[in-house]
Parts: C-alpha cells; structure tokens; sequence
C-alpha cells in the first residue's frame, strides 16, 4: 500500500513537471511533434523550417545539396575564409596581406555590399575564390524558400557584376539553416559551407601575437577557418596577425587553398 502511494505520488511529480516546462504533454516523442506542427507557429509546407513549397514539382536543379563543415583530408592543407565584406574597413588590408604572402582565400561577400564596394576588390581576386553570404546579411533561417531564393539569387548577380565570377558556394549568416534556406540551396546548385574553426578575437584583446599562436595550434588537416574582413576595431586581433597566423602555419608544413580547392582533395569513403 505504501509502495503504491509513492508510485503514485513520482508519476504526478513527474507529469506536474511535464506541464510546467511547456504546457505540452511530453510523455512521448510522438505526442511533443504532433503539439508542435498542430501549434502553427510553422507552417508544415512552405515556412522557413520546410524544405519543400508544397504539392507540387520541386525545382530544385540537381536535387542534392551538400553540407560542409571541413574536408576529411591526411594532407596538411587548410582553407582560409573571410565573411561579410567588402568594405573599405578592411578588405583591403586583408588583401595587401593576402597578396604579399600570395595565400588563396575564400570571400563569402554580402551582395548589397559587393555592389557598393566594387572598386575595392576589382581585379585582385585573381588567386582567391568568392562565395554567397546573402544579400544584405539578414537571418535566412526566417525566410520562406522563395523569399530566401530571391534574397540569395539578388547577392548571386551582384556579386557575380562586381566580380567577374560566379559564386557557387553559400555560407549563411551566422550559420543559421531552415529547410527553406537548403530549398533555395538547391535550386542554386550551391555547395553549403559552415567552418570548422573560428577566429577568437575576443579571447586576445590587443594580442595579434597569442591570437595567431591560437589559431596556428588549432588547425587541423581539412579545416576551414572563419574570419572577417569587416567588422570593429576587435577584428584587427586577428587581421593583424595574419603575418604570424600564415607562417605559423607555414612552419607546421601547411599549404592554404581555396575552399572548392580543399574539396578536390577530400577523402571519399
Ligand atoms: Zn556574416
């Protein structure tokens, strides 16, 4: 009789603590989806989390899109990427540097920006490669799939106009994804980049010097690595140290190339 009281008394604990973490019953997986798609706060075909528009045929080029953090590789080799420019604060030093070391890097540009700064990378992306990094960096991940198609597709030919190249890979703003924005990836034919390692600006305050010995003790075969050309004053940590950052690097036996060149060196399997 008492062991029944206390079984009794652990289940209304425990469904009391059900309704208080969100007024959902969350006694089976099943029952949490079903509360959510029936809450409408998404739609289930056609909002940002979906990844289809619905009944009918999907246009969606080749019909695959692929997802890359970093490439599974023995060879020392490493892809420098810098997002959010071009701006004349500090796209240019970046490439005065880029250019005095002659180190490949990808620029994943913002559209409405490349438009606007054109001058400034005109004729000196010869050894670099440039990627989608949406047309005015607003959270891709809230759009529909036609909203983020039209967003991407406007950056696509403004960076394409400043450039004189193609983009065909896109690194979403703060690496947020919905299914939309793989929709729109699809119908781009783009490859979907992230990073498998970031500048620390933030951990190095005025230390350009311990920043790159950070990030030079960091990489790893296959790395992508993520830093920015735009941005504050803190950004100079790792701008500034660049010099350090390519010879460390150098000095472990590493070579830098382009993200598309990074993946033609890939281990398959
Ligand atoms: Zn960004």
């Amino acid at each position: 009789m008492a062991d029944g009281m206390r079984g009794w008394n652990r289940r209304a604990v425990l469904r009391r603590t059900a309704l208080l973490a969100g007024g959902v019953a969350l006694g089976a997986v099943g029952t949490v989806q079903t509360t959510w798609i029936a809450d409408r706060r998404l739609p289930i075909a056609g909002g940002p989390a979906s990844a289809t528009l619905g009944a009918r045929h999907q246009e969606v080029g080749a019909g695959t899109v692929e997802a890359i953090w970093g490439v599974n590789t023995s060879e020392r080799l490493l892809a420098l990427t810098f997002d959010d420019g071009p701006l004349p604060k500090w796209t240019p030093m970046v490439l005065d540097t880029l250019e005095k070391y002659d180190v490949p890097a990808t620029f994943f540009m913002v559209g409405v920006r490349a438009r606007q700064n054109a001058a400034l990378v005109r004729g000196r992306l010869g050894r670099h490669e440039v990627g989608n990094h949406s047309w005015a960096h607003h959270d891709l991940a809230r759009m529909d799939a036609n909203t983020a198609y039209d967003d991407l597709r406007r950056s696509h030919d403004a960076i394409t106009e400043a450039t004189g190249v193609e983009p065909h890979l896109l690194r979403p703003p703060w690496g947020h994804l919905g299914g939309a924005v793989l929709h729109a990836v699809a119908r781009l034919d783009y490859r979907l980049v992230l990073w498998t390692l970031q500048m620390v600006e933030g951990e190095f305050p005025r230390d350009p010097v311990g920043h790159a010995r950070r990030i030079v003790a960091d990489v790893q075969p296959g790395t992508i690595l993520l830093g920015h050309d735009v941005g504050t004053e803190q950004r100079l940590v790792a701008l500034r140290g660049l010099p350090d950052m390519i010879t460390g690097l150098r000095g472990r036996g590493y070579t830098f190339v382009t993200v598309s060149q990074l993946l033609r060196h890939a281990t398959v399997g």
